[in-house]
């Protein structure tokens, strides 16, 4: 096992009911900005009870942020924080609006002339305002963690940075606010969140049994309890092992002192930033793909998946690791997500070569040129995961 060092400062306060607690968690004095997206969070109740939560503190709105929050939206809402002296953000959504909140947190103080260049040349942050957040949406982890993915529309970047001062202070998971999601975004998150586990997981075998256990225990969660939620989408049970789960997934855990490969959200990103897909259905386009041409390097730990996640113990071991490929794709098309390029409209006849070489060029104007565990996933290994996920 490798070295770590861990902390995660996230107060998690689970359960139907704990939105009121929020009142509890800010700082009475506190200038408030609340963020949300397109309105669900009105159309849902969750706003209401924000609202009731927050009887006598200051606070203000802004709404609108996008799926795939873009700079020149968030840019907005870091005006109108500074215009108003606010000293505390509350996201409320889903992981675009925690995300872009978390790029208002750090732009609103931000030193340098221009904050883009936090995500596009990393430059460094000093302070960030302090966020909370009520999550909406099982998926991205960002209600726990120190990440978040800004898209730029106009020049087609999505990139993202980390950074431990964009952690919440506290995120509220109350299942009962997912009951409202349409069952594609349900299935989304649940794909979301399994690529999650698999990019900390499907490494080498390092003799990390507790990360690898854990790993598998969310794996088979997430495929026991993704099926129920599309099936019985008001079952509280079912919401909350799938919103329990997700954070999981990418609290930061499950990936301490164990090497990981995050090629195919790089890879994912590109393909929303050309194409427009959700970022749930490019995972789901990317990672059979992926799995198949880097069977060589990851075999061992395919055939450990295999067995453990799927109870495939027959064959071959290519074999085994042609059926746990099959299973993984069955398994987001079963969630309803198709699994190629084709499904989408995206490389129809005849355009495949110009619509993977694009890609693979955005990978490069992006610096993902050594992608993977082992830094090996270049432009040309990119060109065939891609080329084979048509
Ligand atoms: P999202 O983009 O936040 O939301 C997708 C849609 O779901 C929106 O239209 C939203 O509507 C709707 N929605 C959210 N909650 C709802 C509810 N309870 N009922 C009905 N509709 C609801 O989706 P997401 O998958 O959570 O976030 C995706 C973004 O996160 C991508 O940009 C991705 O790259 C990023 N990401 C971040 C991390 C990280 O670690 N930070 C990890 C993976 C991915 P409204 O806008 O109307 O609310
Ligand atoms: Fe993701």
């Amino acid at each position: 096992m490798n070295n770590f060092n861990y902390q995660n400062p996230t107060r998690i306060l689970f359960g139907k009911g704990q939105i009121a607690e929020i009142a509890n968690q800010i700082p009475a004095d506190a200038k408030i900005l609340i963020t949300y997206g397109g309105g669900s969070i009105k159309r849902n109740g969750t706003l209401d009870q924000v609202h009731a939560a927050l009887e006598g503190f200051t606070y203000h709105e802004f709404g609108g942020i996008e799926p795939n929050p873009t700079y020149g939206t968030l840019m907005k809402a870091v005006e109108l924080a500074r215009a108003e002296g606010i000293d505390y953000l509350l996201a409320v959504g889903g992981g675009s609006v925690i995300d872009g909140t978390k790029f208002i947190a750090a732009a609103i103080p931000f030193k340098g002339e221009d904050p883009w260049t936090i995500l596009s040349e990393r430059a460094p942050i000093e302070s960030a305002v302090p966020l909370g957040n009520v999550l909406t949406l099982p998926a991205t982890g960002s209600e726990s963690n120190s990440g978040a993915v800004i898209t730029r529309r106009e020049t087609n970047d999505k990139l993202a940075f980390m950074n431990p001062l964009v952690f919440p202070t506290f995120a509220v998971l109350d299942p009962e606010t997912t009951f409202s999601l349409p069952a594609n975004q349900t299935a989304n998150g649940v794909v979301d969140a399994f690529v999650h586990v698999m990019e900390q997981y499907l490494t080498k075998c390092e003799n990390a049994p507790v990360q690898d256990r854990y790993a598998e225990g969310l794996l088979l969660t997430l495929i026991e309890e993704g099926p129920k939620v599309l099936a019985t989408p008001d079952s509280y049970e079912a919401r909350a092992n799938v919103m329990w789960a997700a954070n999981q997934a990418l609290n930061g855990l499950i990936g301490q002192g164990v090497s990981q490969d995050w090629a195919t959200h790089m890879i994912g990103h590109e393909i929303t930033a050309l194409h427009g897909l959700d970022h749930g259905q490019t995972l789901a386009v990317v990672l059979p793909s992926l799995m198949n041409v880097m069977r060589g390097q990851k075999g061992a730990k395919i055939v450990q998946y295999a067995e453990r996640v799927w109870n495939i113990r027959e064959g071959s071991e290519d074999e085994r690791i042609d059926q746990a490929i099959a299973k993984t794709r069955e398994f987001f098309e079963q969630m309803g997500i198709p699994t190629r390029l084709t499904d989408y409209g995206v490389a129809k006849d005849g355009e495949h070569t110009s619509v993977v070489s694009a890609l693979v060029e955005q990978l490069k104007r992006h610096g993902m040129v050594q992608l993977g565990e082992e830094g090996n996933i270049t432009p040309e290994v990119s060109t065939r995961i891609l080329a084979e996920a048509v």
